[in-house]
């Protein structure tokens, strides 16, 4: 299968390194020259290390890279039988950009969005073809995690729920099929995880590192939210509340945090910029 996958992120990378391992042939469009060279490199240095702990071969790795071609063009496009969008969190931006991708493919081509938080419909209503688009739902770092969800939109064909959950499983994932209601599962359910956490962060009732501690050491997650926020993107993981808390007409348990509001306009997105609710210089 020849799969398009749009915006070269931490989450478009992360794709195209699990479709490409699952043997399908990949193209990985950015409109950021820079970020597609990054997502080049980190594929192939996330390939150099598996073969290093020797989980795959070096000859695995040259295999793996070869199907994959960065590309600036929508045009090469054109035979994908499958788009996956991995680009910023914006309705109209994503409308504007299936708009032009429905151009360029096959009527057949499938279309699919990775978005966290808007709704599969509305993004689908700005298809000639709405009835071929899904959403499909990855966890970052997505060559690491297992859960992927699966939102068909009102408007999508029945039966295209099923097949792609047979072709995420295909790639060693777990898929999970989910309305397309705001948040869907895991992110309808980390809003009060990590609203909760700056709440207690603001009340002082104990300090991040104490929280992130706790959930870690005596609750058994992995990350703890202030960590995890960082880890994500305040620019991503504030949009995706601030959506949330919109769809569910302003249901004060998803309402966002000034706290993050302020780290998102100062631009301290986390890990990825240097500093967020922690410092990583
Ligand atoms: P990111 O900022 O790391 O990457 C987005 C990329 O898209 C950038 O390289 C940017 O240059 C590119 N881009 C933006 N507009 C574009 C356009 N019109 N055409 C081509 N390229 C464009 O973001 P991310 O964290 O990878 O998130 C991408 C999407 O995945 C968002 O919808 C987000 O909500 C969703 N998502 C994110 C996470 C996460 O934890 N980061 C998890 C699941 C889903």
């Amino acid at each position: 299968m020849i799969i398009g996958i749009i915006g070269s992120g931490a989450m478009g990378a992360g794709i195209a390194q699990v479709v490409a391992t699952a043997g399908h042939t990949v193209r990985l469009l950015d409109q950021n020259a820079a970020a597609l060279q990054r997502a080049g490199q980190s594929i192939r240095t996330n390939l150099d290390k598996l073969a290093e702990k020797g989980k795959i071969t070096s000859e695995a790795v040259d295999s793996i890279f070869a199907k994959l071609q960065l590309t600036a063009e929508l045009h090469a496009f054109t035979d994908c039988e499958l788009v996956i969008e991995a680009i910023v969190e914006d309705l109209s931006v994503k409308q504007q950009l299936f708009r032009e991708v429905e151009l360029v493919v096959s009527p057949d081509c499938i279309l699919a969005t990775n978005t966290s938080s808007l709704s599969i419909a509305s993004i689908a209503a700005a298809c000639q073809q709405p009835e071929r688009f899904i959403g499909i739902h990855f966890f970052n770092p997505a060559p690491i995690m297992q859960l992927v969800e699966v939102i068909p939109a009102v408007q999508t064909r029945p039966g295209l729920a099923e097949e792609i959950r047979d072709l995420v499983q295909s790639w060693s994932k777990l898929p999970v099929l989910t309305k397309d209601t705001p948040g869907f599962i895991v992110n309808r359910v980390a809003r009060p995880f990590y609203g909760e956490a700056i709440r207690i962060l603001e009340e002082g009732i104990a300090d991040m590192a104490t929280i992130d501690w706790a959930l870690t050491e005596l609750g058994g997650f992995r990350m703890g939210p202030f960590t995890l926020m960082d880890f994500i993107g305040h620019d991503v993981n504030y949009r995706v509340t601030e959506s949330v808390f919109t769809a569910f007409f302003y249901d004060p348990r998803f309402k966002p945090s000034f706290t993050q509001k302020r780290l998102f306009e100062a631009g301290y997105y986390g890990r990825k910029s240097g500093r967020g609710f922690y410092s990583y210089a």
